[in-house]
């Protein structure tokens, strides 16, 4: 990974971090020289989600910025995913959302809602811009509604219409690990 070098003279056209008037440069002081606010305009969550993002982004060759991006399109993967089998035992238990299948479903959906909620938020504090941010989380439902209709429309049963939505996620998330090499 290449970061543009830093040192010698500030001029006016350089990029610099990206808090308003700050003078230094984009990511001084922090892990991710180069991109991103400095080290005294960074606050927790954005440290953290670079940590990770540098981690993924070695690990899978794209830039931090897209570790981050496909942070939170996991996240919002995984959501869809999540409320998809929730909505299939709902059916499968005639809606009765106090059945036990139903309840453990609903609390993942929880779950994995916080989790993009974090991962959104840390994405943004680390720079991202809110509106790329959100596309994204729609992109995941985009796809997962887009799924739903095409399996609804093979008329499948439950099973293998949780098996084919299982299996389309997994190759989404082994799809998009691949894009950007
Ligand atoms: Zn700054």
């Amino acid at each position: 990974m290449v970061y543009p070098r830093q040192g010698g003279k500030r001029s006016p056209r350089q990029p610099r971090c990206r808090a308003e008037g700050c003078r230094n440069y984009p990511g001084e002081g922090t892990l991710h020289p180069g991109i991103g606010y400095c080290r005294g305009h960074e606050n927790r969550a954005a440290e953290e989600a670079w940590r990770v993002a540098l981690e993924v982004a070695q690990e899978l060759d794209v830039s931090p910025w897209e570790a981050i991006i496909m942070a939170v399109r996991r996240a919002a993967g995984r959501v869809a995913w999540v409320d998809e089998q929730l909505s299939a035992v709902t059916r499968a238990n005639d809606g009765d959302s106090s059945a036990r299948e139903v309840m453990r479903w609903l609390s993942e959906s929880r779950k994995e809602r916080a989790l993009l909620a974090r991962t959104a938020k840390a994405a943004i504090d680390a720079g991202v811009a809110e509106r790329l941010v959100r596309q994204v989380e729609l992109e995941g439902r985009v796809v997962a509604e887009v799924l739903g209709r095409v399996l609804d429309r093979l008329s499948l049963d439950a099973d293998q219409r949780q098996l084919a939505f299982a299996t389309a996620h997994e190759e989404l998330l082994t799809l998009e690990g691949q894009v950007g090499e």
